[in-house]
């Protein structure tokens, strides 16, 4: 159904939320970066709503590792058969790799799944920000399809992973509008496989075209948004129309400029639209902000499990004194 135009300025959608345009005046903060974390948690303190938008950067903040001595340790069979090239340097790249069946692409990508989603935990950094977040109103918009937030404890309805998720499939055409779990199948897959390969039985099959089957990762147009991506998506809008006049913090979190569109781009529309909204934006790089903004927005350019951590305990120092 085409969006009608909001003229109203009352109900928001996640496709009116998505539309936005490159700032031209970006700057980076010359503010000392004590005072940048002053002024950030001063913002999530006057705020009744907190809308979270969460990029990869967020994961490898709390931990996450994709590339290096990891990636060598645990795919080095994968490594050794398919050379040390381009691909098989770290999970990200590996995955793109074009492989000549479904049992080596499975053979792979049982193990990428599983180490970057359901066996990834780093919980910690994220715990400690919901932690300071406590009592208020709060909403997570997130590229990352590892499920950390859930993990640690936050609730999954209030949660709009737009990505899709590694503990899921899809038909690789998009066939049907469904998703299936997969964990435990990645499991028997893992378990099973020899120099690289899954077992021919093993290979999934879509259940209504009987073609190839993927992961549940937006890549393509053939990404299924299933009945659980569109509950998100409609409940995330709500949030979006309940906190229009309302004191509300968009919290960024290690969104850099691979897809600004999803999460930074509308986020500096929304800003310019709403005059009750401050912006928080944390990345250890590319945290700069539009300076026709920057009485409204702070950009902290630091280590974000630092950053977060000072600003959760400048939170938490300032509930103990109120109270
Ligand atoms: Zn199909």
């Amino acid at each position: 159904m085409p969006d009608q135009p909001n003229r109203t300025g009352k109900k928001m959608t996640f496709r009116r939320f998505l539309s936005a345009d490159y700032a031209r005046d970006y700057v980076y903060a010359d503010e000392p970066y004590e005072e940048q974390i002053a002024r950030a948690a001063g913002y999530i303190r006057d705020a009744d709503y907190v809308l979270l938008g969460v990029g990869a950067g967020m994961s490898a903040a709390a931990g996450a590792e994709y590339g290096g001595a990891f990636f060598r340790e645990h795919f080095a069979e994968f490594i050794a058969r398919y050379g040390d090239n381009g691909y098989m340097r770290d999970m990200y790249s590996a995955g793109f790799y074009p492989f000549p069946d479904e049992e080596s692409r499975w053979g792979l990508w049982c193990r990428l799944a599983l180490l970057a989603g359901a066996d990834l935990d780093v919980t910690p950094l994220h715990r400690t920000l919901l932690d300071a977040l406590d009592g208020k109103k709060r909403f997570i918009l997130s590229t990352n399809a590892d499920g950390q937030f859930e993990k640690a404890g936050f609730p999954p309805e209030k949660i709009f992973a737009t990505q899709g998720s590694y503990d899921r499939i899809q038909c690789r055409r998009g066939c049907h509008p469904k998703t299936y779990h997969a964990v435990e199948l990645f499991r028997r897959m893992d378990a099973a496989q020899r120099d690289t390969r899954i077992p021919a039985e093993l290979v999934p099959k879509c259940p209504v075209c009987g073609g190839p089957m993927a992961m549940n990762l937006r890549s393509d147009e053939h990404f299924v948004e299933d009945e659980d991506w569109h509950a998100a998506e409609a409940r995330f809008g709500d949030f979006l129309t309940e906190c229009a006049d309302k004191r509300t913090v968009l919290l960024e979190l290690g969104v850099g400029f691979n897809t600004p569109t999803i999460i930074r781009l509308p986020f500096e529309k929304l800003l310019r639209e709403r005059e009750n909204l401050r912006l928080v934006r944390l990345g250890r790089s590319k945290a700069v902000i539009p300076a026709s903004l920057a009485d409204r927005a702070v950009a902290v350019g630091a280590d974000m499990a630092r950053s977060i951590g000072d600003i959760a305990e400048r939170l938490t120092a300032g509930t103990r004194t109120i109270r």
